[in-house]
Formats: C-alpha cells, sequence, structure tokens
C-alpha cells in the first residue's frame, strides 16, 4: 500500500517522533577482542527507536543474517567507527515511517538493507553506478547502526523494495554472500556453454552456483573445495566435477570465481584457465601465511594468452536488486537457521566454529 494523503502523512510523521521516545532492544558491540565462548562480544541494550531524518526510512526490523563480517568487526580487522556499535547488514524489514522528502513509496513496503548503507553520490565511481567503491562510503552496521535491533534507519535509496515470493529469513542471505556472489558471477562474463570454476565454496559459493545453473545452464560447474562435506554439498546442487583446491582439470575453465582466504589456489585457478579466461577473486583479504608462493608466479603458464585477473569489493544497489530479481525468478531458497535476537552471541560462535550449510538468521519480529 503507498500512502499518498498529505494529512495522513503528517500524522505518520507525528507518530514517528513519537516512536523517538520508545525504546527498542539492540544487541550492540561494546568492546573489540577475539570472539570466544567466554568472551561474548555484544550486549542487549534498551535504546531509544531512532527517528528518520529527511530521505530516511524508519524499518521495523524482520530478520537480519549473520555475517562473518560482524566477527571482523569484532575482532578489529574492520573495527566500527564507534562504539557500541549495533552490527548487521543483511536486513530485511517492513518500512514503518519515513522522514521528510522520501520519494520511493516505500512506506509500508516490505525492504531489504545491505552494505553499503548511504555513498556520497558525488564522486566519480558514485557517478558511475560503482558506489561499492566510494571512499565516502558508510557500511550497514560498521559505521551506521545496523540490523542487530528491533528497528533501524536507511537513506530510503538506499533501500531494496523486495520481490514477492522470497522469506523474510531467507532473503537476508542474499542481501551479502548472494549480492556479492552475483557480482562476481557478473565480472566473469561467461557465455553460456563456457566451463566456470569455484575456488572455495562457502556462503557465496552454493548461492552462485544455483545462480550460474539458471543463468548459463549448458555450463558446466567445476567446484575445487578443500572439506569432502562442501564437495558433497556442491555435488548435491549440480556441480559436473569436484575436488581440492589445487587438483587439476583436464581442460581449461573459462571463468573462475576464488573464495579462498590464500594465494596456493590463486596460483592453481590461473594455471587452470583457458586461454582468455578470467579469473575473480571474491575475498575481502589474503592470509600472509602462504604468500610466498607468488615467487612461482610464472608468466607462460599463469598468465599468458589473455588470461585476466580481478577482485569484487561490496556490492552495488544494482547488484543488490538484480540479485533479488534473479532468487525470485528461479527461484533460489537459500537454508538458514534461525536464532532470537538476544541469541546473537551463540549465532556468531557457532558461524566462527564454521560449517556452511545454512545461514544464521536473527529472526526479530
Ligand atoms: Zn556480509
Ligand atoms: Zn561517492
Amino acid at each position: 500500500m503507498v500512502i499518498t494523503d498529505p494529512s495522513f502523512k503528517l500524522l505518520l510523521n507525528a507518530a514517528a517522533a513519537a516512536i523517538g521516545t520508545l525504546e527498542m532492544k539492540a544487541m550492540r558491540i561494546h568492546k573489540l577482542g577475539p570472539l570466544s565462548p567466554g568472551n561474548p562480544p555484544l550486549v542487549e541494550d534498551d535504546v531509544p527507536v531512532p527517528v528518520p531524518g529527511p530521505s530516511e526510512l524508519l524499518v521495523k526490523v524482520h530478520a537480519c543474517g549473520v555475517c562473518h563480517t560482524e566477527i571482523d568487526e569484532i575482532e578489529g580487522r574492520t573495527p566500527p567507527a564507534n562504539l557500541p556499535m549495533t552490527p548487521g547488514h543483511q536486513v530485511v524489514g517492513s518500512a514503518v515511517s519515513e522522514g521528510r522528502g522520501c520519494r520511493r513509496g516505500l512506506l509500508n513496503q516490505r525492504v531489504g538493507i545491505a552494505w553499503i548503507h548511504s555513498a556520497c553520490g558525488e564522486c566519480r565511481w558514485c557517478l558511475q553506478g560503482r558506489e561499492n567503491l566510494c571512499p565516502r562510503f558508510s557500511a550497514c552496521g560498521r559505521d551506521a547502526a545496523g540490523g542487530y535491533a528491533e528497528y533501524m534507519v536507511v537513506p530510503e535509496a538506499f533501500a531494496h523494495l523486495l520481490p514477492a515470493g522470497l522469506g523474510d529469513q531467507e532473503t537476508t542471505p542474499l542481501l551479502c554472500a548472494g549480492a556479492v556472489g552475483y557480482r562476481a558471477l557478473s565480472l566473469c562474463k561467461l557465455v553460456n556453454g563456457q566451463a566456470l570454476g569455484l575456488t572455495g565454496f562457502g556462503a557465496s559459493g552454493h548461492l552462485v552456483l544455483q545462480m550460474a545453473k539458471h543463468l548459463y545452464p549448458d555450463s558446466p560447474v567445476f567446484v575445487f573445495a578443500r572439506s569432502e562435506k562442501e564437495r558433497a554439498f556442491a555435488s548435491e546442487l549440480g556441480a559436473a566435477w569436484t575436488g581440492n583446491t589445487t587438483d587439476r582439470v583436464e581442460s581449461g575453465l573459462d571463468a573462475i570465481i576464488d573464495t579462498t582466504p590464500a594465494w596456493l589456489p590463486v596460483l592453481s585457478a590461473m594455471e587452470a584457465l583457458a586461454p582468455g579466461g578470467r579469473l575473480v577473486i571474491n575475498a575481502i583479504r589474503k592470509e600472509a601465511s602462504d604468500h610466498e608462493i607468488l615467487a612461482s608466479l610464472d608468466y607462460e603458464r599463469h598468465l599468458w594468452r589473455e588470461k585476466s585477473l580481478s577482485t569484487v569489493a561490496n556490492v552495488t544497489r544494482r547488484d543488490v536488486r538484480e540479485c533479488l530479481n534473479l532468487a525470485a525468478e528461479i527461484p533460489l531458497e537459500p537454508h538458514v537457521s534461525t536464532f532470537p535476537l538476544e541469541s546473537a552471541n551463540d549465532a556468531l560462535l557457532e558461524l566462527k566454529q564454521g560449517d556452511i550449510r545454512g545461514a544464521r538468521v536473527l529472526s526479530i519480529s
């Protein structure tokens, strides 16, 4: 329902102001340090419900995904701009109030919120629709309060209208692992029938495999993963071949997405590419532990014949929206296991201990 009656809008704004005096529950990071069972990093706080400013929405959070990035924030690898901070950047909720100047008609609609909470809108990357590279972007749940809470605010320009048919909880992993995987897949510039490789098979890999099978039905997908469990999961989802991260395949692959934290699989992948092949690295950082392997980089073996290499950083609004629409069309149904908001510490610990089957999601209201 879209409300256009101006007097009703005034009433809603008054209600929004009243909400500002109400309190809500939020699980917030108060201090940084290693995440362990004896050191639960999030504290359940009662805080005021935020009031949306101009061109912002107040979103009642239904569900928020739990991501490795939260662990990076807590452990200080990508620290919050200030403390205490409410993390969470895979948010599904409904827009219950809007500030002055909102124009997109999102009030009372179901919306998603992803990593980019806002961007400057003026730099050369923003002007090209590449706000993922904006040097002044603000990250949801790191620089601005995120979705481990009953309510949050977001600029309406960075809220994503959700297609019908996707469940609240099932949508949350699409807003991060799904969208960044979708961006990586787009950068592969695959043509139907060309062979795709996935090196590493985590939260993003299992969604990318399903997207690739839908978009490029004649393309065989080769999955390189360390654990037996991951390889079995990949086969179940339709991988044509599975093997370890450094296993050889007989014929060259046209594109490979690498999601591992190491360098050895990168060299193996470059070698596995066919002439003209493209390697896309979808990793925030590479561990230094095996970087001496780069000394064995051999121009002829790894790069010559127009092989190319690129990386993926964050996601644009366009990636998020295209990924959501594609997920609804397939339909893609990520496996999720849910936790109540107050058990966010348990969800984070489970994630750190690792098991890719199913994204962890906080079910909030
Ligand atoms: Zn994430
Ligand atoms: Zn910018």
